[in-house]
């Protein structure tokens, strides 16, 4: 267990402001007090289309209005932000003493003053050696500024990161950083700056040989700097023991705001799928994280004739399904109200990995 941490049991968080704006967590991820990468909701908001996603989808004949299979998913996955957290992990996160720590080439700036340009971000930061600056949101309309107030600097080398980390200040417990960014209108503005040590990707807990997906959870909306170590303990906190704990990383090993888990029992798993979301809260942030179960590649488990792109959680179904067995099995009222779980559509937002595209060793 996490020093400071501690469960506490059935706990309603009844924020009133997330109710009366789902949208809130995600847009307050671009205020200038960005806590953390907020790359988790950043791509969630994108995939908000009503554009067909399925290029064959519009010649099925179907009874229920196009792509509303696949909007519930999508609709779903924004759950996060306004369902109320059963579980909740209250405490502090123990600090990392790395020995050798490599880091990734990308790194987060939080908090950049508004109207800081490209040319100065690699002016200032180039210093510490060549490097590439990723600005999400940086489109047409906002040509010149970050427009959500965050970017990422994608360094050439590795040794760039660790010369950053030592010209910048130090928050007192050492575990957050800063660097003085200056644009035209504001001069000298502490900028959040957030590194990821590689090896913080992955733990494994107890050595195994193989990882089942049937005992694996994907957990979305990860806070930025939250170790796979740690996801471990919070998740074995909570349900029981972990096998494996992994963040999903981009091409630059950098976390995306996802993870899974893999835990020993099935018991553990249907507890943590049940629960489907668990509140974090350190002294550094507090975030409510959701728990979904991982999905594979399957048939329909009705048909057994067609993919079963399809997942219902629920405890009565459980079960993968394609289109027209969603549709025929949830046409009893009692069963309507469930929602179909997805795998994230590719193409929808090629930014976004699947949850399946992280996990190869999954069988
Ligand atoms: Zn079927
Ligand atoms: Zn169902």
């Amino acid at each position: 267990m996490l020093p400071g941490l501690q469960v506490e049991g059935v706990k309603l968080d009844t924020d009133a402001c997330l109710k009366q704006n789902p949208l809130n967590t995600f847009t307050n991820a671009s205020s200038a007090q960005v806590e953390g990468p907020p790359q988790a909701e950043g791509p969630v908001v994108g995939c908000w289309s009503t554009d067909p996603i399925w290029p064959g989808w519009d010649t099925l004949a179907l009874n229920k209005p196009k792509f509303c299979i696949e909007r519930e998913a999508q609709l779903h996955k924004q759950a996060a932000a306004v369902n109320d957290a059963i579980y909740t992990m209250e405490g502090h996160l123990p600090p990392r003493h790395y020995k050798n720590p490599v880091y990734s080439c990308k790194v987060f700036l939080g908090g950049v003053p508004w109207d800081i340009t490209e040319a100065s971000v690699l002016n200032t930061f180039s210093v510490f050696g060549p490097l590439k600056v990723d600005w999400p949101g940086k489109d047409g309309n906002h040509p010149r500024f970050a427009p959500q107030g965050y970017m990422y600097l994608l360094f050439d080398w590795e040794e760039s990161v660790k010369s950053l980390m030592q010209a910048c200040a130090q928050s007192d417990d050492n575990l957050e950083f800063y660097y003085k960014l200056s644009s035209r209108q504001i001069h000298s503005k502490d900028v959040r700056v957030i590194p990821w040590v590689i090896s913080d990707s992955s733990f494994i807990h107890h050595p195994i040989q193989h990882l089942s997906c049937s005992k694996t959870v994907f957990v979305g909306a990860l806070h930025g700097t939250l170790n796979a170590e740690s996801l471990a303990h919070i998740m074995e906190e909570l349900f029981g023991e972990v096998m494996y704990a992994g963040i999903d990383t981009d091409k630059h090993k950098y976390p995306i705001g996802s993870g899974r888990v893999t835990f020993r029992s099935q018991r553990s798993y249907l507890k943590a799928v049940t629960a489907a979301f668990v509140q974090i809260k350190t002294l550094k942030f507090t975030k409510k994280v959701q728990i979904d179960p991982y999905l594979s590649d399957s048939m329909c488990q009705i048909c057994n004739s067609q993919p079963g792109p399809f997942f219902c959680r629920a405890q009565a179904c459980f079960k993968y399904y394609c289109q027209s067995c969603w549709y025929w099995q949830h046409s009893l009222d009692v069963l309507s109200s469930h929602q179909p779980l997805m795998r994230n559509q590719k193409g929808l937002n090629p930014n976004k990995p699947t949850a399946a595209g992280v996990g190869k060793s999954l069988d």
